[in-house]
């Protein structure tokens, strides 16, 4: 695995991958790796015949009062694992690399992106969308894997794509993978390791509470009071508060008053300790 820093190695390594026409995959992540990210590559390494992972902790992503210090960082870890995976490329540049003095441009995706952690986070969506059409532009894959885990990013990464028509030539595929979970049901997140024991035996009270309300929806119960229900027992376990609970429709993240029949997503976003967590499975 070639791991390259500047945006002139890392052309030339994209080039000679990319020199027989063969499908290239990219699996965009800011790096602390865990089995979430790696089960990405897999899925690349499956689908394409060269697979590249980027590494960038990008702080046009985080607010004011966000984690970017503190984001956990291990290149070396990382690197070792990507390889191990069999992944051809790791494109990992410094923050001047990927935004040099005189940046002045901003990518904003409206609708999809403003709802949800678009409210709690204002900017947070500018800038994935900002970081990830640069990503596209600098990789240059065939296909781009993103986890179901960030569901409302793979919505308005997926419009970004659509309206800027970087679904062709390039990136003719972008493909959702579903979230992986620790035994007791918590999504694994980089932000996990933040988490006191005793605020980690909690958090698996979300996974669990978003069961029993998606079994209201589809029993036929309004939204409304089963997210209460669901508000008050992660309040009840420990939870200090809850950004959001909704049901959405899964493909306009318009909130619903109940399940209609269509495709639907219970999407919750709350914190506990200091950190805050993010979940979503489908429902109906
Ligand atoms: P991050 O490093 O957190 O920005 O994540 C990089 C990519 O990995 C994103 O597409 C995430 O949605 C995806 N991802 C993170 N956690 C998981 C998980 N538990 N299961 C599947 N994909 C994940």
């Amino acid at each position: 695995m070639q791991t390259a820093h500047t945006l002139d190695m890392l052309r030339k390594e994209v080039a000679r991958l990319r020199a027989d026409g063969s499908t290239f995959g990219l699996v965009p992540t800011m790096g602390a790796l865990h089995e979430g990210h790696l089960t990405l590559v897999r899925r690349a390494r499956e689908v394409c015949d060269h697979v590249a992972a980027s590494i960038f902790v990008n702080p046009a992503q985080f607010g004011p009062n966000e984690d970017l210090d503190a984001y956990p960082r291990q290149l070396e870890a990382d690197a070792a694992m990507l390889k191990a995976e069999g992944c051809d490329l790791l494109w990992a540049p410094d923050v001047t690399a990927m935004y040099p003095d005189g940046f002045v441009t901003n990518i904003s995706v409206s609708g999809v992106s403003e709802g949800l952690c678009g409210a709690s986070r204002p900017g947070h969506f500018d800038g994935v969308a900002t970081v990830v059409c640069k990503l596209f532009n600098q990789v240059l894959p065939t296909h781009a894997f993103f986890g179901e885990k960030d569901f409302q990013q793979l919505a308005v990464i997926r419009a970004m794509a659509r309206d800027l028509d970087l679904t062709q030539p390039h990136v003719h595929s972008i493909i959702g993978v579903p979230t992986v979970r620790e035994p007791d049901g918590l999504a694994m997140s980089s932000r996990n390791r933040y988490l006191s024991d005793a605020d980690r035996a909690a958090a698996a009270t979300l996974p669990r509470a978003m069961k029993a309300a998606i079994a209201r929806f589809e029993a036929g119960d309004a939204a409304a009071p089963a997210l209460a229900a669901l508000e008050n027992e992660l309040l009840s376990a420990g939870f200090v508060s809850v950004d959001y609970a909704v049901l959405a429709d899964s493909a306009s993240l318009v909130p619903l008053a109940a399940l209609k029949g269509t495709p639907a997503r219970l999407i919750v976003a709350a914190r506990i300790g200091g950190t805050r967590l993010i979940d979503n499975m489908a429902a109906g």
